[in-house]
């Protein structure tokens, strides 16, 4: 009998993608693992084009309740950008291992990003100690040339309720979307 851990290779979690309008706007990458969400703040936002790397900033694990929170935040506006599942590629053994070696290859299976994506980690690090991470997608039938169109413009909104981060700034003060009234740590 086969007993798939929370680390196995074939084992399926939660992703989400935000777009979160702070003092800059940017967007964070969390994959669920291990009951949390590892997270990655990603200022540029992800690319289809293989040749581009985007810079990820390694953050706290968030609290996996608030992945798909969407809605106003003391450190800004917050939309449910992509959202689906994820799993580790079978060659990148476990999750510990690609996060302490600086290598995570995934299959993303978002509405958004679908396919197979790379994080990895050379060393780098910003002033404040946070690891820089490189973003970048592998090459395979989802992946896009540099001439065309960028994901980020071509869906642009929310995937759960097709918002703005405008409408979604518009709705909360509002008062039409129902508050999420627990602590959010973002
Ligand atoms: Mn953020």
């Amino acid at each position: 009998m086969t007993i798939l851990s929370s680390n196995s290779v074939f084992f399926r979690q939660p992703y989400f993608f935000k777009k979160h309008d702070a003092t800059r706007l940017h967007y964070d990458l969390r994959l669920g693992w291990n009951g949390t969400l590892l997270s990655w703040a990603v200022p540029e936002g992800p690319s289809y084009c293989v040749e581009d790397r985007r810079d990820a900033i390694r953050m706290e694990n968030h609290r996996r309740e608030y992945g798909s929170f969407e809605g106003v935040h003391p450190t800004g506006t917050i939309m449910l950008w992509d959202r689906g599942m994820w799993e580790l590629h079978p060659d990148c053994g476990d999750i510990e291992t690609g996060l302490r070696m600086g290598m995570l290859r995934f299959t993303l299976y978002g509405e958004k990003l679908k396919g197979l994506w790379k994080l990895t980690w050379d060393g780098r690090r910003q002033a404040n100690g946070r690891e820089i991470w490189m973003l970048s997608k592998e090459p395979d039938l989802f992946a896009r040339d540099k001439a065309s169109r960028s994901i980020l413009e071509e869906a642009p909104d929310s995937i759960s309720t097709n918002r703005s981060l405008e409408e979604i700034r518009r709705d909360w003060f509002m008062g039409r979307k129902t508050r999420n009234s627990g602590p959010t740590l973002f």
